[in-house]
């Protein structure tokens, strides 16, 4: 959930490093600096309500269409960056029109979340595949990845917060333990579920399924 403060840094520092440079992309660059700090603090505020236990206090009474499909696209676009860094190849297949009724802040972090992981357990030159789709009336979110996976014994856990895989820890990647907890309790709060297959060295799939607006066809 780090990835907004990770994006500052980087912005920064490629700035720092590539001074002097353009006034619009000097420009560009501090209007991401900006953008990624509100996201940051959009994610506290909410994360203290996740500490809270109760799903309910996660998202608002806001009940906004949400056309998913744009809204990967955008997270996509937006995890750009991280995905050249570690040279992977991502695949995004986004069926047309599906949308969903809910709060669309928590449901792109939480997507943000996922993809997040996907890169970050995945190995240099890895492949990390999204798709959006309708099955049985549902919408389904697919995030694969072949990376290091999640061993069966700790599949549970890592949803319950503060609660870190041990292969992750000596991997040395970063982070709180904190993201799928978040993404689950958003998905509940939207009568949507989460589920998260993955073989130790193989990769992980997490998936979320959440209830079709009335008027997308399933
Ligand atoms: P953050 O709070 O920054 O998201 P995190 O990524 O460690 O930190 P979660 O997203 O909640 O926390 O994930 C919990 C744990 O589940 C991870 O620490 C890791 O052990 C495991 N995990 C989650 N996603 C993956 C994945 N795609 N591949 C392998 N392990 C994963
Ligand atoms: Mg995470």
């Amino acid at each position: 959930m780090k990835t907004p403060l990770t994006a500052i840094k980087w912005i920064a520092e490629g700035t720092r490093e590539s001074l002097p440079m353009p006034e619009d992309q000097l420009k560009e660059n501090l209007e991401n600096i900006s953008k990624s700090s509100q996201e940051m603090f959009a994610f506290i505020d909410d994360l203290t309500s996740a500490s809270k236990a109760d799903a309910g206090k996660i998202i608002s009474d806001k009940k906004e269409k949400i056309n998913i499909g744009e809204l990967t696209k955008k997270v996509v676009e937006n995890m750009r960056l991280f995905v050249k860094e570690k040279k992977l190849t991502l695949e995004c297949n986004v069926a047309a029109d599906i949308n969903v009724i809910g709060d669309m802040n928590p449901l792109r972090r939480s997507l943000a979340n996922l993809i997040s992981n996907a890169i970050k357990y995945s190995s240099e030159g890895g492949l990390v595949r999204i798709n959006v789709q309708t099955k049985g009336g549902k919408a389904i979110w697919e995030i694969s990845d072949y990376g290091i996976g999640i061993p069966k014994e700790e599949q549970e856990k890592v949803l319950s917060g503060y609660y870190r895989a041990k292969n992750a820890k000596r991997s040395a990647i970063p982070g709180t333990g904190l993201g799928l907890y978040y993404v689950k309790k958003v998905v509940e709060a939207h009568d949507g579920s989460l589920i998260i297959f993955s073989e130790i060295d193989k990769g992980t799939k997490a998936t979320i399924v959440l209830p079709l607006s009335g008027d997308t066809e399933a």
